[in-house]
């Protein structure tokens, strides 16, 4: 392809209008705030300058991909939630970020104890302050978008009780689903079955981590025991074809994340990565950013990715938009009033 061929496919890719399910707070952060940030309230860093910030909060190219480093960028991250305003600005330029991008509709994911341990903050006082926000840039951009409260695998039973009493608690506030996510190899999902089976009994959504550093079986617990209806990731469902049944046959969604996927090293090649064959499989795949500023990218990228290295068809690009809305943690006559706009839209970016 020459240059501005491709020139012209980023223009026609970033005109789509998009769903992105799968985008943590905590992987949207800007380095322009985080230095702002880090200087206003003395955050002891050894710099604020933000090619210094770049190394340990973003991937960089000489950092090898591998898992723990990727979680090692979030503990950095962490640091970065000193008062309310600070909460409530990285909240609002998310969703700002994502607008910016022509994402229509958003959910974005944040785990309560990352944006309130450093100061105390309670989760009730951190979800509301990120649910006003994202209501404020809603307001102030073309998005709509919810949030999904997220546990860590590695916390106790309390905790993710407390957090999941939070999100039932702000269901009128946007928040519209439960989310497991961490370290997927070292922590199993089932000891939380029960937590997630009652948030989704009391109308949350549940979307679980799994079938990215673990194995396609971690998939077949999050849906089996937790009742999960969309995957996070779920890219290694594919080594598993009683999984790829169980995932078709409960029109379970896939949230795929390619780039995130070669930094975590579950792929060490684009063109290893599943997604054109889970595609064809005809499984309801969606493409997402995952952590936009940790990675460095924009959905944007991600299509583009799919299409020049994936061998993914802009049909089909369009085909996980449609996918990303039927998964949507909305209720149906919602799902299906997104469906018309977008499928209005789709045709005009023909
Ligand atoms: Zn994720």
């Amino acid at each position: 392809m020459t240059e501005t061929t491709l020139t012209g496919l980023r223009a026609q890719l970033h005109a789509l209008p998009k769903v992105d399910l799968h985008r943590h707070l905590e992987g949207s952060l800007r380095l322009k705030t985080l230095s702002e940030i880090a200087q206003e309230h003395g955050i002891d860093l050894p710099s604020y300058d933000i090619e210094y910030l770049r190394r340990f909060a973003t991937v960089v190219t000489d950092d090898r991909p591998d898992f723990h480093l990727f979680l090692a960028k979030f503990t950095f991250l962490r640091r970065f939630y000193p008062t309310r305003a600070a909460v409530e600005q990285v909240a609002y330029e998310a969703v700002a970020d994502a607008a910016a991008d022509n994402i229509k509709y958003l959910e974005l994911r944040f785990n309560p104890v990352a944006l309130s341990r450093y100061q105390e903050f309670t989760f009730d006082e951190v979800t509301s302050w990120v649910c006003d926000a994202v209501a404020q840039s809603q307001r102030d951009h073309a998005i709509t978008s919810y949030l999904i409260l997220q546990i860590g695998r590695d916390e106790s039973l309390d905790i993710a009780t407390q957090i999941t009493e939070v999100a039932l608690a702000h269901q009128a506030n946007g928040v519209v689903g439960l989310d497991l996510a961490g370290d997927e190899a070292s922590y199993p999902a089932r000891r939380f079955a029960d937590i997630f089976q009652r948030a989704r009994r009391e109308g949350l959504g549940i979307t679980v981590h799994a079938g990215e550093a673990g194995g396609a079986q971690n998939v077949r617990e999050a849906v089996e025991l937790l009742g999960a209806q969309r995957i996070g990731h779920g890219v290694r469902s594919i080594e598993n074809s009683d999984v790829i049944h169980l995932v078709r046959s409960n029109g379970i969604t896939l949230e795929v994340c390619p780039t995130s996927n070669l930094q975590t090293a579950v792929v060490r090649r684009f063109w290893q990565h599943p997604l054109a064959d889970l595609l064809a499989l005809n499984l309801r795949v969606t493409i997402n950013t995952d952590d936009p500023s940790v990675s460095d990218t924009t959905l944007t990228d991600e299509y583009m990715t799919a299409m020049l290295a994936m061998g993914v068809t802009l049909e089909q690009i369009k085909h996980t938009i449609l996918n990303g809305v039927a998964g949507s943690f909305q209720p149906a006559d919602k799902r299906r009033e997104l469906a018309q706009w977008f499928r209005k839209e789709l045709q005009l970016h023909g």
